[in-house]
């Protein structure tokens, strides 16, 4: 399996993001988000470590590339708590910024901020996930993820430094985080451009975790998701009228202030007002 390999080979119906290669430099991630996805499928998934032979497949691999998209990461954060001694990911951005390619980062990490002297050097974009404004309720969902407050404010220096950055609220819980007019408000006077949106969708043990973290809200969800919610491709989403209703909100919020917006993995491409992954913001690039 190469380290670098297609986002989404399958071109699943719903997944509407234009093509792009993807790299986790780890399996695993330490952030421990109580919704998180990857856990049902990687093994041990909370002990981050990372990729076999990754700066040595790295460089093979980097030197074959003729300008694509490189999503760093996908299935993990490329910047998880180990990553601050480890400096694999920096290795990894040294290694590609020295080749032809345009790379978007996707993380939950104000260490981006470490390495943006590396993404000012290639065409590159920040996607930042901030779920919530509030640091308590962060706290709750993403318990070993940096605050909120420090993931805006790494939005802010990133943009100060001219790259350009989305933000992933992502994923939209019912009765959690659904209004997000205020920090869609902060967002705008920082500069972010582009806001992706999803709404959580459950699967066993992120369902078993928001429970334990959340349970009153646990119990409020159940009816809307395991009556009056859809079955998609394996997995379990609102009905497509909450979907709907949500995302339109949020999609309204960031029009108002001019901020470009996309769902991701809803079924409802109408919604999006640009690339629904923010990759447009991605310079193009340079050789
Ligand atoms: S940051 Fe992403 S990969 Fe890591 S635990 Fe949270 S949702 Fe999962």
């Amino acid at each position: 399996m190469p380290l670098i390999s297609s986002f989404d080979p399958w071109r699943s119906g719903m997944c509407t993001c234009p093509p792009k290669l993807t790299l986790n430099p780890y399996s695993g991630c330490d952030h421990d988000c109580v919704y998180c996805y990857a856990s049902s499928y990687v093994q041990n998934f909370s002990q981050c470590r990372p990729k076999k032979d990754l700066l040595t497949a790295l460089k093979r691999e980097a030197a074959k590339l003729k300008g694509e998209v490189v999503s760093i990461s996908n299935s993990s954060d490329p910047y998880p708590r180990a990553e601050a001694n480890a400096g694999l990911t920096r290795r990894c951005l040294e290694i590609l910024s020295g080749n032809n390619c345009r790379i978007q980062i996707i993380t939950k990490s104000n260490l981006v901020t470490r390495d943006d002297d590396l993404l000012a050097e290639v065409p590159s974009a920040v996607a930042l996930t901030i779920t919530t404004d509030d640091d308590h309720l962060a706290s709750i969902l993403e318990p070993h993820a940096p605050s909120a407050t420090e993931r805006i404010r790494a939005a802010q220096d990133l943009v100060r430094k001219g790259i350009p950055v989305s933000v992933r609220i992502d994923p939209i819980i019912p009765l959690v985080n659904e209004d997000p007019d205020k920090l869609i408000a902060t967002l705008a006077d920082i500069g972010v451009r582009h806001i992706t949106s999803s709404t959580y969708k459950p699967k066993p043990d992120n369902w078993r975790r928001l429970s334990q973290a959340l349970p009153a809200v646990a119990e409020k969800l159940k009816p809307l998701y395991f009556q009056q919610g859809e079955r998609i491709g394996g997995n379990t989403l609102l009905s497509r009228d909450l979907r709907l209703k949500l995302l339109s909100n949020v999609r309204d919020l960031a029009s108002a202030k001019g901020i470009k917006f996309g769902v991701c993995r809803e079924g409802l491409p109408k919604l999006n007002t640009a690339a629904c992954d923010g990759s447009w913001l991605i310079p193009p690039a340079t050789r």
